[in-house]
């Protein structure tokens, strides 16, 4: 194992889960980086699906893409974001990916006359996870955040993977424990009775928290944090608060002040280095400008009542937020209630439209009558895959005249299918993994809106998509005024879709929001909010 020169931090939770685990761990990332360590950062999920990329957003949230093409856990959205490194198919590890590799050896004969067993030869696959993204990059520091809660059956293998690797690997690991500190308004105390709970399920399974991080809505006393340690079987300045905050972004700078990253160097025998964290003070400081006016977003979408399920896009929306010096508050709109009540009642008064990736044909008509809306009053607007699509079945129907135009994903039979099957698509059977995933290069034409945005005539996008522009329709859009800015390198797929009559209507193929970074917003989200914002004040002096 290469294991002499990395040092290892490894991240459970107890109590309850959606801790913040992920922000911890982004954090500790950050504060990390910010000393000059190269950190990498990955997450196993204990459920048995290979990947989330089956799963219904409603159960899990946004399916985060890596460059490399790997449907992942959200968390890897907020890992990039922060430590702002691309992270790639190995950084994410389910409990399926493991078994699958384990029955896959025991058909091959791997383990001939053996019983193949959870101790040892799943744990072995565990362990050997842990450090194979290191065969392809040498990180000084690499944090391991392990899903769910300690307690739950399905955990159990992993910890005890972790357990051994612990054991086998003493002086480089640091183990961090996530809980909750309850304060009952009631009696106006905090509770540490769950956490003594958790740490104690920890150290049944065998294994001893360094340092144990308290989430909690206040700031927790000298004395609490003396009776948190002497419960958990640390020293006081290992227990760390976890407040809650306004943004997600303040983290890195509240543990720091916690002394977090501190107390982890010194566990592990490195060196605290002055932190260069000036660029992340500025970005948060600029999202809590109060100064900074609001303007009102639509997102036009079908998990709306879980903006969970378009985190990058909503963080990609801060990001832009930040870089325009104005504050964007997002519209939650159900594309299904646009579709019953009409447009202007609920877009009246939005200064950009949004319509984010998607699958499924519930609510389409109302994201159509939504494009609508925006290009016939020229509000700025983005479309995500799904989101261009629409725009292109929108232009097609009441610009061009083709009243049945259609994706096939939801009309089959439509007579005028400018939206179609990708060539490779047409036979698959298997859902899982199997869609046009991952970063593509795509060729920007010159005097559009799009090299505008990026200022380059060369990009590489993420994608996750079955469906594309028909090209059989190419000339008649172009001749009816819609602008393809963006293409594959050799023209055959579009990417980017833009009409030069509007202020700023953009819609791509791909999903640039997973590569949106906090000081580093993305150019199409930037651009998008620029111009709603003049859009809102009707003045071109940003
Ligand atoms: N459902 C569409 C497709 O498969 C769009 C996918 C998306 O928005 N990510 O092509």
């Amino acid at each position: 194992m290469t294991t002499q020169k990395t040092k290892f931090i490894f991240i459970t939770g107890g109590v309850v889960s959606s801790l913040g685990k992920g922000i911890v761990a982004a954090s500790l990332g950050v504060l990390l980086k910010s000393q000059g360590y190269r950190v990498g950062i990955q997450k196993f999920d204990p459920y048995l699906n290979l990947d989330p990329g089956t799963m219904s957003p409603y159960q899990h949230g946004e399916v985060f893409v890596t460059e490399d093409g790997c449907e992942t856990d959200l968390d890897l959205g907020h890992y990039e974001r922060f430590i702002d490194e691309n992270l790639s198919r190995l950084n994410n590890v389910t409990s399926g990916m493991i078994f699958w590799e384990v029955l896959n050896k025991e058909r091959r004969g791997d383990y001939l006359g053996n019983t193949v067993q959870i101790i040892p030869h799943i744990t072995n696959e565990i362990k050997h996870r842990i450090v194979q993204s290191l065969e392809k990059e040498p990180y000084d520091v690499l944090i391991t955040e392990i899903g769910g809660t300690v307690g739950d059956i399905e955990s159990l293998p992993f910890l005890e993977g972790i357990r051994q690797f612990q054991y086998e690997n003493r002086a480089d690991c640091a183990h961090i424990h996530v809980t909750l500190v309850p304060y009952l308004n009631a009696s106006g105390e905090f509770k540490t009775k769950p956490t003594q709970h958790s740490v104690k399920d920890l150290r049944e399974i065998g294994i001893h928290a360094d340092v144990i991080v308290c989430r909690s809505t206040h700031a927790l006393s000298f004395d609490l944090k003396q009776k948190i340690a002497l419960f958990c079987d640390v020293a006081p300045h290992c227990v760390v608060t976890s407040q809650d905050a306004e943004s997600i972004y303040e983290l890195p700078l509240m543990l720091e002040q916690e002394k977090l990253d501190e107390v982890i160097i010194e566990k592990l025998g490195l060196t605290k280095k002055p932190s260069h964290m000036d660029e992340w003070k500025s970005f948060v400081d600029s999202i809590h400008n109060k100064e900074n006016p609001a303007i009102k977003i639509a997102i036009v979408g079908k998990y709306t009542s879980l903006s969970d399920s378009y985190l990058s896009v909503v963080e990609a929306l801060k990001h832009a937020a930040a870089a325009t010096a104005c504050r964007v508050d997002i519209e939650w709109l159900e594309a299904e209630v646009i579709e019953q009540e009409g447009a202007a009642k609920h877009l009246m008064g939005v200064v950009g439209i949004l319509i984010p990736g998607g699958f499924g044909s519930r609510g389409i008509e109302g994201k159509i009558l939504a494009a609508q809306f925006a290009r016939e009053r020229d509000i700025p607007y983005l479309g995500l895959c799904l989101g261009m699509h629409i725009a292109v079945i929108e232009y097609a129907r009441h610009v061009m005249g083709h009243a049945d135009a259609h994706s096939t994903e939801f009309n089959p039979d439509s007579s005028y299918p400018v939206i179609d099957f990708l060539p490779d698509q047409k036979d698959l059977q298997k859902k899982g993994g199997t869609m046009r995933l991952g970063a593509y290069p795509c060729k920007i034409n010159p005097q559009t809106k799009l090299f505008e945005a990026y200022q380059t005539d060369a990009i590489q996008e993420r994608h996750r998509h079955r469906y594309e522009f028909n090209n059989a329709y190419r000339q008649e859009f172009e001749s009816k005024g819609m602008v393809f800015s963006g293409t594959s390198p050799d023209q055959k797929l579009v990417e980017v879709i833009e009409l030069p009559q509007a202020s700023w209507y953009v819609a791509c193929q791909f999903h640039p929001e997973f590569k949106s970074r906090p000081y580093k917003s993305h150019p199409l989200f930037r651009e998008f909010v620029r111009h709603a914002k003049i859009k809102a004040f009707q003045t071109e002096e940003i």
